[in-house]
């Protein structure tokens, strides 16, 4: 009987399971309806994967594996519970940088083993070291500036060309170490290499570009993820590593295209830093009072919020969802409009949203409603900026011609909230704010969502 089912059969079988787990769990993800069960499926695939490491004939240190989750699996879960939400972004880069560090791991640890691997799978073991060490450093240098550690970006003349000697570099010494199975020393070589690369690809790249950043590392993590799992022989990592791999590059895709760039030039040049460029706005902001903002709000047929970066920094979500259901309750016809880059990270609001729990089905795209903005009595804009700026549709100088754009201009009314007059990420002005029909209300958007609610409430 035990011949019948035999050990391996059911640690391949294991891993189809948990493969279909992450595939199912992704699919699940791409919809803020279903995304947290995605999040719970997938999460069920990694413990399949995980427990299932234990039977491997002839694996040892059950001790030292067990001490490793159980340390792993208290830091994650700590840090999972406290982080904040405009956090998100540079915890996703640190636990990008480990999954690239533990594939760089992997590598080293086969290279250094002494084992001929042969040609192919020697090659990729050395693919997967290169691409994992970099995602690593790479990702904790992301960590490192979005979390404020590191405040300066570090550009000189020449440092492309220091970038590309040591690309050079590291695939001389990985196509010494696969032909001539090189000793500690040059794998260690080799990894310090691969690791400095990482840093000095990151370091000169801007704190507000780093999303995109880590969204690259996120897809090159999975290929050197699907690289490793290839010389282990391991479905599980193939899998999951290739899934990674185009779901990131995917990603990576779509922001540099809603932001209007190319990945060369969120790479290579140092946008949004040196205060941007674009043609003058003429015209004056003309404040506005809270009371006033709410009429217009509780007597209007139509209101589309547009909601951005500000709000997920104000925390305001909750008072604005309180402060639209009031406004429902008025018989009000309003909606969310989303941008795929407001905020910074993709889904952004979606997931704020979600958690003050505003249904899915007043929350639409920017395709689905911009047509509905000549119709909207008010667009009441609170802490979107770039997003909302008519220049990218105008002002092809603007850094930011091209890029599409929530079309809030052709509303009848437009309100935005926002604390003075500070610019967006790209650091341009914004020549919404100057048009005859907008007035600002200014304030945090906190503090002005509840002044409204307060002011509707007294209607
Ligand atoms: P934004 O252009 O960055 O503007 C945010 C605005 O919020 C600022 O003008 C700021 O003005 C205001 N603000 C800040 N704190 C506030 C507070 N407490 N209360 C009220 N207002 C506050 O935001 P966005 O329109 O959402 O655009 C996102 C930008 O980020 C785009 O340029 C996009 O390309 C870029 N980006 C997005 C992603 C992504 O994945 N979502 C990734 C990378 C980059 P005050 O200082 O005057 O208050």
């Amino acid at each position: 009987m035990s011949e019948f089912i035999s050990m391996r059969s059911l640690i391949e079988a294991s891993y189809f399971v948990a493969a279909i787990l992450f595939i199912f769990g992704l699919k699940k993800m791409s919809s803020p309806v279903t995304a947290r069960g995605g999040i719970l499926w997938a999460g069920a695939g990694m413990v399949v994967a995980t427990v299932v490491t234990f039977l491997y004939p002839g694996m040892g240190n059950y001790v030292l594996m067990m001490v490793a989750i159980f340390l792993a699996g208290i830091a994650a879960w700590w840090s999972g519970k406290k982080v904040a939400m405009t956090d998100m972004p540079q915890m996703i880069a640190l636990y990008n940088g480990m999954g690239g560090g533990a594939a760089a791991a992997i590598a080293a640890v086969e290279l250094l083993g002494g084992e001929d691997h042969g040609l192919v799978f020697g090659i990729l073991a050395v693919l997967g070291g290169l691409i994992g060490a970099v995602s690593f450093s790479g990702s904790l240098v992301a960590f490192a500036k979005l979390q404020g550690i590191m405040r300066r970006n570090i550009r000189f003349a020449g440092l492309q060309i220091i970038n590309l000697l040591l690309l050079a570099a590291a695939v001389a010494v990985a196509g010494y170490i696969v032909v001539a199975h090189g000793d500690v020393n040059i794998v260690v070589w080799f990894f310090l290499i691969a690791l400095i690369l990482g840093v000095t690809m990151t370091v000169p790249i801007g704190g507000a570009d780093m999303p995109v950043v880590i969204s690259l590392y996120n897809a090159l993590t999975g290929l050197a993820v699907a690289f490793e799992g290839f010389v282990l022989q391991n479905a599980a990592m193939i899998i999951a590593g290739t899934v990674v791999g185009a779901a990131g590059s995917l990603l990576t895709q779509l922001m540099a295209k809603a932001m209007n760039r190319s990945l060369a030039n969120v790479l290579f040049s140092g946008f949004g830093e040196e205060g941007g460029e674009g043609g003058e706005v003429s015209g004056v902001m003309k404040p506005i009072e809270a009371a006033d903002v709410a009429v217009m709000m509780a007597f209007a047929n139509k209101v589309l919020i547009v909601p951005g970066y500000g709000m997920a920094v104000a925390q305001a979500q909750h008072k604005v969802w309180e402060l639209t259901q009031l406004l429902i309750d008025r018989g009000v016809d309003v909606k969310f409009a989303i941008h795929p880059v407001a905020g910074r990270m993709p889904g952004h609001m979606n997931v704020l949203l979600a958690e003050a729990g505003v249904p899915y089905d007043i929350i639409y795209d920017e395709d689905e409603i911009n047509p509905e903005f000549p119709t909207a009595d008010v667009a009441l804009i609170i802490g979107a900026n770039d997003v909302v700026n008519p220049v990218a549709r105008s002002d092809p100088s603007s850094p930011i011609y091209g890029m599409p754009i929530l079309n809030a201009d052709y509303a009848k009314n437009v309100i935005v909230i926002k604390r003075g007059q500070g610019a967006g990420f790209s650091g341009i002005e914004n020549a919404l704010f100057f048009l005859d029909h907008t007035r600002m209300l200014y304030g945090d958007g906190q503090a002005m969502a509840s002044e409204l609610i307060n002011e509707v409430k007294s209607l």
